[in-house]
Protein backbone atom coordinates (compact mmCIF):
# COMPACT_ATOMS: atom_id res chain seq x y z
CA UNK A 1 0.00 0.00 0.00
CA UNK A 2 1.09 3.56 -0.91
CA UNK A 3 1.39 5.74 2.06
CA UNK A 4 0.20 9.11 2.46
CA UNK A 5 1.72 12.27 4.20
CA UNK A 6 0.69 15.95 4.32
CA UNK A 7 4.16 16.76 4.83
CA UNK A 8 7.15 14.42 4.96
CA UNK A 9 10.14 15.88 7.03
CA UNK A 10 13.76 14.46 5.75
CA UNK A 11 15.64 14.44 8.99
CA UNK A 12 15.91 13.28 12.67
CA UNK A 13 18.45 15.88 14.26
CA UNK A 14 17.27 18.82 16.06
CA UNK A 15 15.83 20.83 13.22
CA UNK A 16 13.86 18.29 12.28
CA UNK A 17 12.46 17.26 15.39
CA UNK A 18 11.57 20.83 16.50
CA UNK A 19 9.84 20.66 12.77
CA UNK A 20 7.92 17.92 13.75
CA UNK A 21 6.91 18.81 17.63
CA UNK A 22 5.66 22.50 16.60
CA UNK A 23 3.37 21.46 13.59
CA UNK A 24 2.17 18.46 15.70
CA UNK A 25 1.20 21.63 17.71
CA UNK A 26 -0.30 23.43 15.20
CA UNK A 27 -2.37 19.90 14.10
CA UNK A 28 -1.47 19.93 10.95
CA UNK A 29 -3.04 16.81 8.97
CA UNK A 30 -0.84 13.70 8.89
CA UNK A 31 2.83 14.34 9.56
CA UNK A 32 6.25 11.96 8.96
CA UNK A 33 9.44 12.49 9.87
CA UNK A 34 11.94 10.17 7.88
CA UNK A 35 15.28 9.77 9.24
CA UNK A 36 18.17 7.28 7.35
CA UNK A 37 19.79 6.44 10.93
CA UNK A 38 18.90 7.37 14.36
CA UNK A 39 17.69 10.56 15.65
CA UNK A 40 20.39 13.13 16.62
CA UNK A 41 23.02 10.91 14.65
CA UNK A 42 24.41 13.87 12.52
CA UNK A 43 25.61 16.88 13.71
CA UNK A 44 23.09 17.67 16.35
CA UNK A 45 24.34 14.64 18.40
CA UNK A 46 28.15 16.09 17.96
CA UNK A 47 26.71 19.50 19.13
CA UNK A 48 28.41 21.59 22.06
CA UNK A 49 24.83 22.90 22.90
CA UNK A 50 25.91 26.64 22.89
CA UNK A 51 23.09 29.32 23.39
CA UNK A 52 23.96 32.83 23.13
CA UNK A 53 22.64 35.60 20.84
CA UNK A 54 25.60 37.55 20.33
CA UNK A 55 25.30 38.23 16.20
CA UNK A 56 26.03 40.59 13.67
CA UNK A 57 22.21 40.77 12.16
CA UNK A 58 19.22 41.51 13.44
CA UNK A 59 17.36 38.37 12.22
CA UNK A 60 19.77 35.95 14.03
CA UNK A 61 19.74 37.83 17.14
CA UNK A 62 15.85 37.80 17.13
CA UNK A 63 16.20 33.80 16.07
CA UNK A 64 18.11 33.21 19.67
CA UNK A 65 16.61 35.18 21.67
CA UNK A 66 13.08 33.81 20.81
CA UNK A 67 15.03 30.39 21.08
CA UNK A 68 16.62 31.00 24.00
CA UNK A 69 13.17 32.19 25.74
CA UNK A 70 11.98 28.61 24.40
CA UNK A 71 14.74 26.48 26.46
CA UNK A 72 14.04 28.69 29.35
CA UNK A 73 10.38 27.05 29.20
CA UNK A 74 11.67 24.18 27.23
CA UNK A 75 11.11 21.49 30.07
CA UNK A 76 7.91 22.68 31.23
CA UNK A 77 6.17 23.18 27.60
CA UNK A 78 7.63 20.08 25.93
CA UNK A 79 7.72 17.87 29.39
CA UNK A 80 11.55 16.71 28.27
CA UNK A 81 15.07 17.30 29.84
CA UNK A 82 17.06 19.94 28.03
CA UNK A 83 19.44 20.49 30.49
CA UNK A 84 19.95 23.95 30.04
CA UNK A 85 22.24 25.93 32.66
CA UNK A 86 22.07 29.48 32.28
CA UNK A 87 25.64 29.78 32.88
CA UNK A 88 26.27 33.64 30.91
CA UNK A 89 28.46 33.86 28.12
CA UNK A 90 31.64 36.56 27.60
CA UNK A 91 33.36 37.41 24.22
CA UNK A 92 36.55 38.60 24.33
CA UNK A 93 38.32 40.22 21.86
CA UNK A 94 41.85 41.87 20.76
CA UNK A 95 41.80 45.78 19.55
CA UNK A 96 41.08 45.38 15.99
CA UNK A 97 37.34 43.25 17.06
CA UNK A 98 36.66 46.34 19.05
CA UNK A 99 34.33 48.26 16.74
CA UNK A 100 32.89 45.22 15.47
CA UNK A 101 31.47 44.09 19.38
CA UNK A 102 30.24 47.46 20.28
CA UNK A 103 28.32 47.70 17.05
CA UNK A 104 27.18 44.25 17.65
CA UNK A 105 26.32 44.58 21.83
CA UNK A 106 24.09 48.47 20.25
CA UNK A 107 21.71 46.12 18.07
CA UNK A 108 21.76 43.50 20.39
CA UNK A 109 20.23 46.51 23.11
CA UNK A 110 18.35 47.78 20.67
CA UNK A 111 16.58 44.27 20.50
CA UNK A 112 15.68 44.19 23.74
CA UNK A 113 18.50 42.07 24.92
CA UNK A 114 20.39 42.59 28.64
CA UNK A 115 24.12 42.97 27.25
CA UNK A 116 26.71 45.09 28.78
CA UNK A 117 30.34 45.85 27.34
CA UNK A 118 33.38 45.07 30.01
CA UNK A 119 36.59 46.61 30.91
CA UNK A 120 39.26 44.20 30.44
CA UNK A 121 40.15 45.04 34.22
CA UNK A 122 36.41 43.83 34.77
CA UNK A 123 36.24 40.66 32.80
CA UNK A 124 38.10 38.29 36.06
CA UNK A 125 34.40 39.20 38.35
CA UNK A 126 32.56 37.43 35.45
CA UNK A 127 34.79 34.22 34.95
CA UNK A 128 37.71 34.13 38.06
CA UNK A 129 41.10 32.74 36.61
CA UNK A 130 40.96 33.90 33.28
CA UNK A 131 44.10 35.76 32.12
CA UNK A 132 43.19 38.56 29.75
CA UNK A 133 46.10 39.24 28.12
CA UNK A 134 45.21 40.90 24.82
CA UNK A 135 41.60 41.53 25.35
CA UNK A 136 40.63 45.35 24.54
CA UNK A 137 37.13 44.68 25.32
CA UNK A 138 34.49 42.15 25.77
CA UNK A 139 30.51 42.00 26.22
CA UNK A 140 28.18 39.20 28.93
CA UNK A 141 24.91 38.27 28.40
CA UNK A 142 23.56 37.41 31.48
CA UNK A 143 20.69 35.15 29.62
CA UNK A 144 23.21 32.75 27.37
CA UNK A 145 23.40 28.97 28.34
CA UNK A 146 24.13 25.77 27.11
CA UNK A 147 21.81 22.42 27.04
CA UNK A 148 22.06 18.90 26.01
CA UNK A 149 21.74 18.33 22.41
CA UNK A 150 20.29 14.61 22.91
CA UNK A 151 17.64 15.25 25.59
CA UNK A 152 16.52 18.46 23.17
CA UNK A 153 16.33 15.95 20.01
CA UNK A 154 14.64 13.32 22.06
CA UNK A 155 12.04 15.21 24.42
CA UNK A 156 10.87 16.86 20.55
CA UNK A 157 10.40 13.35 19.08
CA UNK A 158 8.67 12.04 21.58
CA UNK A 159 6.14 14.68 22.32
CA UNK A 160 5.64 14.30 18.42
CA UNK A 161 5.23 11.21 18.45
CA UNK A 162 2.44 11.10 21.06
CA UNK A 163 0.79 13.96 19.23
CA UNK A 164 0.45 11.97 15.83
CA UNK A 165 3.40 12.72 13.91
CA UNK A 166 4.73 8.53 12.15
CA UNK A 167 8.69 8.73 12.78
CA UNK A 168 10.41 6.64 10.55
CA UNK A 169 14.27 5.42 12.21
CA UNK A 170 16.41 3.83 9.98
CA UNK A 171 14.15 5.14 6.48
CA UNK A 172 16.15 6.80 3.92
CA UNK A 173 14.87 9.24 1.30
CA UNK A 174 16.38 8.40 -2.04
CA UNK A 175 14.73 10.64 -4.06
CA UNK A 176 11.66 13.04 -4.57
CA UNK A 177 9.00 12.81 -7.68
CA UNK A 178 8.20 16.36 -8.90
CA UNK A 179 6.05 16.85 -11.32
CA UNK A 180 4.57 20.19 -12.92
CA UNK A 181 7.02 22.13 -10.56
CA UNK A 182 5.45 20.88 -7.21
CA UNK A 183 6.50 18.16 -5.18
CA UNK A 184 4.41 14.53 -5.44
CA UNK A 185 5.93 12.15 -3.61
CA UNK A 186 9.12 11.13 -1.83
CA UNK A 187 10.85 7.78 -2.13
CA UNK A 188 12.56 5.81 0.37
CA UNK A 189 14.20 2.79 0.71
CA UNK A 190 11.13 1.05 2.37
CA UNK A 191 8.65 2.60 -0.50
CA UNK A 192 7.10 5.79 -1.83
CA UNK A 193 5.22 8.31 0.44
CA UNK A 194 2.67 10.47 -1.28
CA UNK A 195 3.06 14.23 -0.14
CA UNK A 196 2.37 17.70 -1.21
CA UNK A 197 5.04 19.38 0.90
CA UNK A 198 8.49 17.92 1.41
CA UNK A 199 10.92 19.75 4.37
CA UNK A 200 14.90 19.50 3.82
CA UNK A 201 16.45 18.91 7.38
CA UNK A 202 19.16 16.92 6.15
CA UNK A 203 21.94 19.30 7.89
CA UNK A 204 25.34 17.91 6.33
CA UNK A 205 23.03 15.92 3.66
CA UNK A 206 20.99 18.80 2.69
CA UNK A 207 22.71 19.73 -0.44
CA UNK A 208 22.16 15.58 -1.51
CA UNK A 209 18.48 15.86 -0.88
CA UNK A 210 17.95 19.26 -2.26
CA UNK A 211 19.84 17.70 -5.53
CA UNK A 212 17.29 15.25 -5.71
CA UNK A 213 14.68 18.13 -7.18
CA UNK A 214 17.56 19.66 -9.29
CA UNK A 215 18.30 22.07 -6.72
CA UNK A 216 22.52 23.07 -6.32
CA UNK A 217 22.44 24.87 -3.11
CA UNK A 218 26.10 26.68 -2.31
CA UNK A 219 26.59 24.24 0.81
CA UNK A 220 30.03 22.73 2.03
CA UNK A 221 30.43 20.64 4.96
CA UNK A 222 33.01 20.96 7.45
CA UNK A 223 34.51 19.41 10.38
CA UNK A 224 34.51 20.82 13.85
CA UNK A 225 36.85 19.40 16.69
CA UNK A 226 35.52 19.02 20.05
CA UNK A 227 37.23 18.15 23.31
CA UNK A 228 36.42 17.62 26.74
CA UNK A 229 39.01 18.23 29.67
CA UNK A 230 38.93 17.17 33.49
CA UNK A 231 40.61 19.93 35.18
CA UNK A 232 42.42 19.16 38.90
CA UNK A 233 39.44 20.82 40.39
CA UNK A 234 35.85 20.94 39.48
CA UNK A 235 35.15 23.65 36.88
CA UNK A 236 31.43 25.31 38.21
CA UNK A 237 28.66 24.48 35.33
CA UNK A 238 28.07 28.17 36.06
CA UNK A 239 31.02 29.64 35.20
CA UNK A 240 30.15 31.49 31.61
CA UNK A 241 31.03 30.40 27.97
CA UNK A 242 33.68 32.43 26.45
CA UNK A 243 34.64 32.90 23.07
CA UNK A 244 37.75 34.33 22.61
CA UNK A 245 38.36 35.99 19.63
CA UNK A 246 41.86 36.52 20.28
CA UNK A 247 43.01 32.98 21.03
CA UNK A 248 40.32 31.89 18.32
CA UNK A 249 38.82 29.11 21.00
CA UNK A 250 35.75 28.93 22.43
CA UNK A 251 34.82 26.73 25.84
CA UNK A 252 32.33 26.49 28.59
CA UNK A 253 31.35 24.14 31.60
CA UNK A 254 30.36 20.45 31.10
CA UNK A 255 28.35 18.80 33.45
CA UNK A 256 30.81 16.74 36.34
CA UNK A 257 33.31 19.87 36.57
CA UNK A 258 34.63 19.67 33.14
CA UNK A 259 35.05 22.23 30.64
CA UNK A 260 34.46 21.57 26.84
CA UNK A 261 36.34 23.36 23.91
CA UNK A 262 36.74 24.11 20.78
CA UNK A 263 38.56 25.82 17.65
CA UNK A 264 36.55 26.24 15.07
CA UNK A 265 36.31 24.80 11.72
CA UNK A 266 39.17 21.69 11.11
CA UNK A 267 40.97 22.94 7.43
CA UNK A 268 40.38 19.69 5.43
CA UNK A 269 42.49 20.08 1.60
CA UNK A 270 39.76 17.34 0.37
CA UNK A 271 35.86 17.89 0.41
CA UNK A 272 33.99 16.31 3.24
CA UNK A 273 31.70 13.50 3.24
CA UNK A 274 29.76 13.56 6.05
CA UNK A 275 29.03 9.22 5.87
CA UNK A 276 33.10 8.93 5.69
CA UNK A 277 34.82 11.64 7.88
CA UNK A 278 37.73 11.51 10.09
CA UNK A 279 37.91 11.72 13.77
CA UNK A 280 39.46 13.85 15.83
CA UNK A 281 43.26 13.95 15.68
CA UNK A 282 45.12 14.93 18.25
CA UNK A 283 47.32 17.37 16.99
CA UNK A 284 44.06 19.82 16.34
CA UNK A 285 42.68 18.92 20.37
CA UNK A 286 46.35 19.36 21.32
CA UNK A 287 46.11 23.27 19.51
CA UNK A 288 42.96 23.57 21.27
CA UNK A 289 44.23 22.81 24.47
CA UNK A 290 47.09 25.41 24.32
CA UNK A 291 44.98 28.20 23.02
CA UNK A 292 42.54 26.95 26.55
CA UNK A 293 45.20 27.30 28.43
CA UNK A 294 46.52 30.46 27.54
CA UNK A 295 43.21 32.11 28.51
CA UNK A 296 42.74 29.50 31.34
CA UNK A 297 46.07 29.12 32.95
CA UNK A 298 44.64 27.34 35.79
CA UNK A 299 42.99 24.49 32.86
CA UNK A 300 47.02 23.68 32.02
CA UNK A 301 47.00 20.17 34.12
CA UNK A 302 43.68 19.33 32.82
CA UNK A 303 43.48 15.46 31.69
CA UNK A 304 42.23 15.06 28.37
CA UNK A 305 38.92 12.93 29.05
CA UNK A 306 37.29 13.13 25.06
CA UNK A 307 37.85 14.16 21.83
CA UNK A 308 35.24 14.20 18.80
CA UNK A 309 34.85 15.42 15.61
CA UNK A 310 31.57 16.59 13.99
CA UNK A 311 30.43 17.63 10.96
CA UNK A 312 27.98 20.76 10.17
CA UNK A 313 27.04 22.43 6.75
CA UNK A 314 28.05 25.85 5.62
CA UNK A 315 26.91 28.19 3.63
CA UNK A 316 28.61 31.32 1.52
CA UNK A 317 27.68 33.91 4.31
CA UNK A 318 27.82 31.26 7.49
CA UNK A 319 23.72 32.17 8.16
CA UNK A 320 20.71 29.15 7.85
CA UNK A 321 19.36 28.93 4.71
CA UNK A 322 15.14 29.40 5.46
CA UNK A 323 11.65 29.10 3.41
CA UNK A 324 10.38 27.34 0.07
CA UNK A 325 12.30 27.13 -2.52
CA UNK A 326 11.03 29.19 -5.40
CA UNK A 327 12.42 26.63 -8.06
CA UNK A 328 10.35 23.87 -6.55
CA UNK A 329 6.34 24.34 -5.02
CA UNK A 330 6.35 22.17 -1.84
CA UNK A 331 10.01 22.20 -1.21
CA UNK A 332 11.24 23.70 2.09
CA UNK A 333 14.42 24.48 3.03
CA UNK A 334 15.23 24.21 6.68
CA UNK A 335 18.73 24.22 6.94
CA UNK A 336 19.79 25.96 10.29
CA UNK A 337 23.81 25.41 9.86
CA UNK A 338 27.42 26.96 9.59
CA UNK A 339 28.14 25.35 13.00
CA UNK A 340 25.85 27.23 15.00
CA UNK A 341 22.21 26.03 14.52
CA UNK A 342 21.52 24.04 17.89
CA UNK A 343 20.21 26.90 19.55
CA UNK A 344 18.27 28.64 16.70
CA UNK A 345 16.36 25.08 16.07
CA UNK A 346 13.39 26.09 18.57
CA UNK A 347 12.05 29.04 16.52
CA UNK A 348 12.96 27.45 13.08
CA UNK A 349 10.66 24.70 14.42
CA UNK A 350 8.07 26.88 15.11
CA UNK A 351 8.68 29.49 11.63
CA UNK A 352 8.81 26.20 9.46
CA UNK A 353 5.21 25.60 11.32
CA UNK A 354 3.91 28.87 10.30
CA UNK A 355 5.18 28.62 7.18
CA UNK A 356 3.15 25.56 6.39
CA UNK A 357 0.21 26.10 8.21
CA UNK A 358 -0.60 29.80 7.72
CA UNK A 359 1.53 30.08 4.21
CA UNK A 360 3.97 32.79 5.72
CA UNK A 361 5.92 33.44 9.27
CA UNK A 362 4.04 35.50 11.55
CA UNK A 363 6.60 35.38 14.59
CA UNK A 364 9.73 36.93 12.75
CA UNK A 365 10.54 37.81 9.03
CA UNK A 366 12.73 35.12 7.01
CA UNK A 367 13.84 36.89 4.10
CA UNK A 368 16.98 37.65 5.19
CA UNK A 369 17.85 33.96 5.12
CA UNK A 370 15.65 33.07 1.78
CA UNK A 371 17.13 30.56 -0.16
CA UNK A 372 17.77 32.79 -3.38
CA UNK A 373 19.69 35.74 -0.82
CA UNK A 374 23.18 34.15 -2.70
CA UNK A 375 21.77 34.66 -6.59
CA UNK A 376 20.82 37.82 -6.10
CA UNK A 377 24.03 39.77 -4.01
CA UNK A 378 21.75 39.58 -0.61
CA UNK A 379 24.13 37.27 1.30
CA UNK A 380 24.36 38.50 4.43
CA UNK A 381 27.83 39.73 6.46
CA UNK A 382 29.38 39.00 9.84
CA UNK A 383 31.38 41.52 11.42
CA UNK A 384 33.90 39.13 12.60
CA UNK A 385 35.79 38.10 9.74
CA UNK A 386 38.63 36.04 11.76
CA UNK A 387 35.70 33.40 13.38
CA UNK A 388 33.00 33.14 10.33
CA UNK A 389 31.42 30.58 12.28
CA UNK A 390 29.99 33.08 15.21
CA UNK A 391 28.09 34.83 12.57
C1 LIG B 1 31.23 19.64 16.87
C2 LIG B 1 30.03 20.55 16.69
C3 LIG B 1 29.79 21.54 17.64
C4 LIG B 1 28.69 22.38 17.50
N1 LIG B 1 28.43 23.29 18.48
C5 LIG B 1 27.32 24.06 18.41
C6 LIG B 1 26.99 24.92 19.49
O1 LIG B 1 27.69 24.99 20.49
N2 LIG B 1 25.85 25.64 19.38
C7 LIG B 1 25.04 25.59 18.29
O2 LIG B 1 24.05 26.31 18.24
N3 LIG B 1 25.33 24.76 17.25
C8 LIG B 1 26.43 24.00 17.30
N4 LIG B 1 26.74 23.13 16.28
C9 LIG B 1 25.87 23.12 15.08
C10 LIG B 1 24.61 22.34 15.33
O3 LIG B 1 24.91 21.14 16.00
C11 LIG B 1 23.93 22.06 13.99
O4 LIG B 1 23.70 23.30 13.31
C12 LIG B 1 22.58 21.37 14.19
O5 LIG B 1 22.72 20.25 15.02
C13 LIG B 1 22.02 20.96 12.84
O6 LIG B 1 20.89 20.18 13.07
P1 LIG B 1 20.07 19.56 11.86
O7 LIG B 1 18.88 18.92 12.46
O8 LIG B 1 19.86 20.60 10.84
O9 LIG B 1 21.06 18.50 11.20
P2 LIG B 1 21.49 17.05 11.70
O10 LIG B 1 21.55 16.98 13.18
O11 LIG B 1 22.72 16.70 10.95
O12 LIG B 1 20.31 16.14 11.24
C14 LIG B 1 20.12 15.77 9.88
C15 LIG B 1 19.59 14.37 9.86
O13 LIG B 1 19.17 14.04 8.54
C16 LIG B 1 19.35 12.67 8.35
N5 LIG B 1 19.37 12.38 6.92
C17 LIG B 1 20.29 12.78 6.02
N6 LIG B 1 20.02 12.31 4.79
C18 LIG B 1 18.88 11.58 4.91
C19 LIG B 1 18.10 10.82 3.99
N7 LIG B 1 18.43 10.70 2.70
N8 LIG B 1 16.99 10.18 4.45
C20 LIG B 1 16.64 10.29 5.75
N9 LIG B 1 17.36 10.98 6.68
C21 LIG B 1 18.45 11.63 6.25
C22 LIG B 1 20.70 12.41 9.02
O14 LIG B 1 20.89 11.05 9.34
C23 LIG B 1 20.64 13.32 10.23
O15 LIG B 1 20.24 12.65 11.41
C24 LIG B 1 27.82 22.26 16.38
C25 LIG B 1 28.06 21.26 15.44
C26 LIG B 1 29.15 20.40 15.59
C27 LIG B 1 29.35 19.31 14.60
Amino acid sequence: MIEQADVVIIGGGVNGASIAYHLAARQYGTIVLVEKSGLADGSSGKSGGIIRQHYSNPALIRMAIESRRFFERFDAEVDGHAGFVQNGFLIVVAEKETAALKANVTLQRELGLDVELVAPAQVGTILPGINTDGVALAAYERSAGYADPYGVVTAFAQRAKQSGVTIHIGRQVTGIHVQDGAVRGVETNLGLIRTPLVVNAAGPWGRHIARMVGIDLPLTVKRLQELVVKPPTAYSKMNPTVIDLCHLVYFRPEPGGLVLAGGGITDDPEPVDPDRYKGADFETLSDVSERLTRRMPGLADAELIRGWAGVITVTPDFHPILGEAPEVQGFIHAMSCSGHGFKLAPIVGRLIAELIVDGHTTTLDITPLRPDRFQQGRALRSRYEDFPILA
